[in-house]
């Protein structure tokens, strides 16, 4: 958890000389930190929420952003991962642009009931967002550029809270520092999906860090709205600046590329591709999440007005079965003019399954009106349900069916060892910083970074594999312009199955 912990600014300057390892540092410093009390931010809103960001910054100085981890990727069983993390199309997705703000809470998303993985990312059980201050013509000239973003895939814009399931990203006046505790160069955080779509994701959008001059403005709000929505239907950093999920200056010609990059937003700062590839194409990643836009074309059998028929045989609701084992669903489904398609909707990695061995982990074969699927599964509830379409566009779905499959995997937290910075060392502005922290789990580890904490928020920083197993590392370089004083350095590791821990502090004097 990062701390929503900061100092004081004018507290902080006030102070005098210290000696830190025998070194007299510079007269505005802080004191060492065993002699001085960090303060704790007594509420959300300390901060005013156009209060420009400060110069004190890590490089570059530009826009970052934050990514958390998918917090409901794939199933209990290796298999299930598997079938969530398979880049079959999925259903198309609806995205809800908020600019009326709204109270969040923490928890597994659900834009619907807004509650926010962002929010226990950060250990923050609520927060408040304020309003856009982006009104009439330029708030639709923002869904309009994001809409057109968008148009050459499954995704529907729309700035009216949708009936149903929807994707929702809050685009709020405020600068993150204010809601969140985030540094004030941070513009947006989302869920970053595991190659696949996140679930009702709730992302945010700091519209005051583009308001400023020189970061475009309405045009750049809409890149970072695209760019924050493309992480929760899985895409990562891209380097190629004319790719919306680069950070790269605004740019009207940005957008998601048919071209094979490498992840991460710099050399510097590698991360793995969620698909697991060694670069992304963000144009055919958007394709495969949530496929291109309805087909403008009629049905195939204009006359047939009789929905199908279509249920679940086995197994019944309620029932349970061994974790840790396959599972079998039989579904029946006729029509009088014939089946277009007949589907299971597996909950647990929302996956809309054909029956067709396309995803790793599922089988399924077709005896006269029965599908039979077979899927290896972990262990806990499991719901699903099945529909039916037919050739005259009728839809069907059966009711939701939830078994309990009994057991439980061992899935211990990972761990963690701080290699470098050095507890307690000094660092020359513009200076380069090293990050590396070896980190471990009993299944998978799957996330590793930095997090540095300074008097304006955190910076996080992914941090890649080395060619030594289990070591990772990121570097990063101190701001020619940074204020002296002291920041802590924490690496946080997340496992496949989300337990995450936190390392200790260290301690960096920036001088
Ligand atoms: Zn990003």
């Amino acid at each position: 958890m990062v701390d929503a912990k900061r100092l004081d600014p004018m507290r902080t300057r006030s102070l005098s000389a210290v000696v830190i390892s025998g070194v007299v540092v510079a007269a505005c410093a802080a004191p060492a930190p065993s002699s001085f009390e960090w303060v704790d931010e007594p509420a959300l809103e300390t901060t005013p929420r156009n209060e420009p960001p400060p110069d004190d910054e890590l490089e570059p100085s530009g826009v970052t952003d934050v990514t958390v981890p998918d917090p409901s990727a794939g199933g209990s069983s290796p298999s299930e991962r598997t079938m969530a993390n398979a880049a079959a199309p999925t259903a198309p997705v609806t995205a809800y642009l908020n600019g009326e703000g709204g109270t969040y809470f923490a928890g597994v998303d659900n834009a619907g009931q807004r509650i926010s993985s962002v929010l226990s990312f950060y250990g923050r059980q609520s927060a408040t967002a304020p309003p856009t201050g982006y009104q009439g013509a330029t708030w639709r000239t923002l869904v309009d550029c994001v809409s057109e973003k968008f148009a050459r895939y499954g995704v529907t814009i729309t700035d009216r809270r949708p009936v149903g399931p929807y994707t929702e990203i809050v685009v709020t006046n405020a600068w993150g520092s204010s809601i969140l505790g985030l540094s004030n160069a941070i513009g947006g955080i989302a869920p970053l999906g595991s190659c696949r779509v996140v679930p009702q994701a709730v992302g945010f959008v700091f519209q005051p860090v583009y308001d400023r001059p020189g970061y475009g403005g309405v045009a750049g709000a809409c890149e970072a709205v695209a760019h924050e929505l493309a992480h929760t239907l899985s895409l990562s950093h891209e380097q190629l600046a004319t790719d919306l999920m680069s950070y790269a200056p605004a740019n009207p010609a940005k957008r998601f590329q048919d071209a094979n990059v490498a992840c991460g937003v710099s050399a510097q700062a590698p991360e793995a591709c969620t698909c697991g590839a060694a670069t992304q194409n963000s144009h055919r990643q958007l394709l495969a999440m949530v496929g291109a836009p309805a087909p403008s074309g009629g049905p195939t059998t204009p006359g047939d007005t009789v929905p199908p028929v279509v249920s679940i045989a086995s197994p019944a609701n309620g029932a349970s079965a061994p974790g840790n084992a396959n599972v079998t669903v039989a579904v029946d489904a006729t029509d009088e003019t014939g089946l277009a398609d007949v589907r299971l909707v597996w909950q647990q990695t929302q996956r809309a399954l054909a029956c067709d061995d396309s995803v790793q982990g599922v089988t399924c074969v077709v005896t006269g009106n029965r599908r039979t699927w077979t899927i290896f599964a972990g262990t806990g509830a499991r719901s699903f349900y099945a529909y039916a379409v037919d050739g005259g566009g009728n839809t069907t779905s059966t009711p939701l069916v939830t078994i309990s499959l009994t057991g439980a995997p061992p899935d211990a937290p990972p761990t963690v060892n701080v290699q470098l910075p050095v507890d307690r060392g000094a660092l020359s502005r513009g200076a380069t910083i090293d990050f590396q922290a070896a980190a471990s789990d009993d299944r998978a580890v799957a996330d590793v970074r930095a997090i540095w904490t300074f008097n304006g928020g955190t910076l996080e920083y992914p941090m890649a594999q080395t060619t030594t197993p289990g070591v990772y590392r990121a570097t990063t370089t101190v701001s020619a312009t940074a204020t002296a004083g002291w920041r802590t350095v924490e690496v946080a590791v997340v496992d496949d199955g989300g337990n995450r821990t936190l390392s200790p502090k260290r301690w960096v004097y920036v001088q």
